[in-house]
């Protein structure tokens, strides 16, 4: 095992070079400003590059990742982040994205006892206990799925709920929230249709995208 990690930073010199021979001065121009529209919220899975799998270059994506992209209201880390997007950065969508067998939804459903990671996805079993009845009635080795993508309503509710995004609406900026889950088996994002644009969109959003998720699990 290497201690200095040479490959990384030898990778790291070939994509700085690379970059700078498509783009010249690429890294100046970013050095003036970070001009990003969409602030990601998703999870730190290794699995879900953020700025990779939508095709983003360094400065087009505000990046928040965490374990099971949990967005909670006494969550300093998040607030701060979503904070910063919206008033610093004036982002124009926050999007929650939630991806498919996460592994920290699977413990959460499962009830495994992983360590302290246990008390972070409590607010992951909360979605499943609220939603308990629905996943009941699904298929066990769908309901990881199932409840990933419940995962990413109930966090992208948080977003909406939040009193920066609330303050936002209020003054007339224009923030949409979404939720995406993300497919690992085939690279692909689908979008629930939780998109709140306005305060009074978020229950109507809600009830749509919750709809949708019932809809696909239930009649297959
Ligand atoms: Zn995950």
């Amino acid at each position: 095992m290497t201690t200095q990690l040479t490959e990384l930073f030898e990778s790291n010199r070939q994509w700085a070079a690379l970059t700078e021979a498509q783009d010249p001065g690429f890294f100046s121009k970013l050095l003036e400003q970070q001009t990003p529209q969409y602030l990601w919220i998703g999870c730190a899975d290794s699995r879900v590059p953020a700025n990779e799998l939508v095709g983003l270059l360094p400065g087009e994506l505000f990046v928040h990742r965490n374990v099971a992209n949990v967005v909670a209201h006494s969550d300093l880390n998040a607030l701060s982040v979503i904070q910063f997007a919206v008033d610093g950065l004036k982002v124009q969508h926050i999007i929650v994205v939630g991806h498919s067998n996460c592994g920290g939804v699977k413990a959460a459903l499962n009830d495994l006892r992983l360590g302290l990671v246990d008390n972070w996805l409590r607010h992951v079993k909360d979605v499943r206990h609220q939603h308990q009845a629905f996943l009941d009635q699904i298929d066990a080795e769908r309901r990881v799925d199932a409840l990933c993508e419940l995962n990413v309503l109930e966090q992208a509710r948080n977003v909406c709920t939040s009193t920066v995004v609330l303050d936002a609406w209020t003054r007339g900026q224009e923030v949409v929230v979404h939720g995406w889950v993300y497919g690992l088996h085939n690279g692909l994002l689908d979008d629930l249709k939780m998109t709140a644009r306005a305060a009074e969109d978020v229950d109507t959003a809600y009830a749509h995208a919750l709809s949708g998720i019932r809809d696909r699990y239930l009649a297959a």
